[in-house]
């Protein structure tokens, strides 16, 4: 068994819709997870924040906007009249699902209820016109399944064995169905497995089943060296380790959520990211293996905070830096970098929620200074201190490029460089040109 999960771009449209049914349909009894379509999930986000400013008359619109969407999908997806009503229907009552939350008290729990209407239409639908073409496709309902902890933790073991219960209760099935993102929480709340969520979703459903490979099918032919929406000329990066791909993800490679590489790691389940616009493109393997000697990709994570606290106290003083840790910890902040001198240290941080009660808090040990809207860049690659020349050249790709902070050493992965947000594209650019489309490649 494989698990098939086809993103919003795939599912974009009755035409994708159709396109996308030719691969899952292969004779094989595989696990397909969809997203919702394209756009969707952004409109349902959009709906719920009008109905927490309580612009009802706004969000009403929004869902007939949606509604018109969907019939006209309907509308070319189904050749006969049975499937088209039965469609329709389905989708009218998700329509009125929608407007039942026009109305107060709307908090987090609605809101959650109508983000997951997105992948329970994508999946339905597609369901709709397997059996409208005679084919024994089965649903999965991720609610039935896709379970979080107290501590918003995938609950791995209900996974398991929920899963395997449903696939013995059809043995029949060509195929199985199941919605990606979607999820209860231990509440027994409907929840999601936050943006993008989908990938997880194949690659939990794909640890729980010990399948034999996770193909995550997009809108490009793999992942990229660069990152494709800001440089030119970049191209498809035929292999990646588990830990190359899961610094490029959680660095911003967008292809790829970066939940989604630990449950296939730690199952050693190759991981294939596929272009269902392409299908014959050979794509990414993510695999256990590194390749020696390779610079593989560059990324770039916006919206990054940078936070240097300097103190006369951190000499010879230990101590300090669990001090300024636990100051993290307590607000809830994860640390992406950190640098140190022996006079202070700078940290990066991409969720600035708390930032002031942060910083009320360090000015405790020392001068708190900040700097926003910087950027991270992630060379990837076999980057092991021993392994000479691409320290000098990633720097130098950057020679005139002002850089905040270098970690280096972290991983036997990663070089990462903190840079303002206006000299992101020209730093990427020239990353590709020295490292992949130059004479100074490796
Ligand atoms: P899906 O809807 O299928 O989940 P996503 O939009 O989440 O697709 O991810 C695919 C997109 O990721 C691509 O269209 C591309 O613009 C973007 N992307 C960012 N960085 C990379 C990269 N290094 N390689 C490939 N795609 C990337
Ligand atoms: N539909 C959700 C989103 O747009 C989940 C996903 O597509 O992975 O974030
Ligand atoms: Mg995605």
């Amino acid at each position: 068994m494989k698990i098939l999960k086809f993103g919003g771009t795939s599912v974009g449209s009755a035409q994708r819709m159709k396109d996308v049914a030719a691969l899952i349909n292969n004779g094989h009894q595989d696990l397909v997870v969809l997203s919702a379509m394209s756009g969707t999930t952004n409109t349902l986000v959009e709906i719920s924040d009008l109905l927490y400013k309580k612009k009802h008359a706004e969000a009403n619109e929004k869902i007939d906007q949606l509604a018109e969407k969907y019939a006209g999908v309907i509308d070319e997806l189904y050749a006969t009249k049975l499937y088209r009503e039965q469609a329709h229907e389905f989708i009218r009552l998700k329509m009125n699902y929608l407007r039942s939350f026009i109305k107060e008290p709307f908090t987090s729990l609605e809101e959650r209820c109508i983000l997951a209407q997105g992948e329970l239409m994508s999946t339905g639908m597609m369901n709709l016109y397997f059996h409208e073409t005679g084919v024994n496709s089965v649903i999965l309902p991720a609610l039935e399944y896709m379970r979080t902890d107290e501590n918003a933790e995938p609950d791995t073991r209900y996974i398991n064995e929920k899963l395997l219960d449903m696939l013995k209760k059809n043995p029949n099935a060509a195929f199985y169905i199941t919605e990606g993102y979607i999820c209860l929480n231990t509440n027994g709340e409907i929840d999601n497995l936050q943006r993008g969520g989908s990938d997880y979703t194949a690659s939990l459903a794909g640890a729980a089943l010990n399948v034999e490979e996770i193909q995550i099918w997009t809108d490009i032919d793999g992942m990229h060296n660069n990152d494709p929406r800001v440089v030119e000329k970049t191209s498809p990066v035929r292999f990646l380790s588990f830990d190359e791909a899961a610094e490029l993800a959680y660095f911003g490679a967008k292809i790829l959520h970066p939940t989604c590489i630990l449950p296939a790691k730690v199952k050693n389940i190759p991981v294939r990211l596929l272009n269902s616009l392409q299908p014959g493109a050979t794509g990414t393997t993510i695999l256990n293996d590194l390749e020696k000697d390779k610079i593989k990709a560059v990324a770039a994570k916006d919206n990054i905070t940078a936070i240097k606290i300097k103190s006369g106290r951190m000499l010879l003083a230990t101590g300090f830096l669990r001090k300024v840790f636990e100051i993290f910890e307590t607000w809830h902040t994860p640390i992406d970098m950190v640098t140190t001198s022996e006079v202070g240290v700078s940290l990066t941080i991409d969720n600035p929620t708390h930032l002031d009660e942060i910083v009320g808090d360090l000015k405790k040990y020392g001068a708190v200074t900040v700097d926003r809207n910087m950027v991270i860049i992630c060379v990837v690659g076999d980057l092991k201190w021993e392994n000479i020349g691409f320290a000098a050249t990633i720097v130098n790709a950057l020679n005139d490029i002002p850089v905040r902070m270098i970690s280096f050493g972290g991983s036997n992965f990663n070089v990462s460089l903190l840079i303002k947000a206006s000299d992101k594209k020209r730093a990427l650019q020239s990353l590709s040109e020295q490292l992949f489309n130059g004479a100074s490649a490796k």
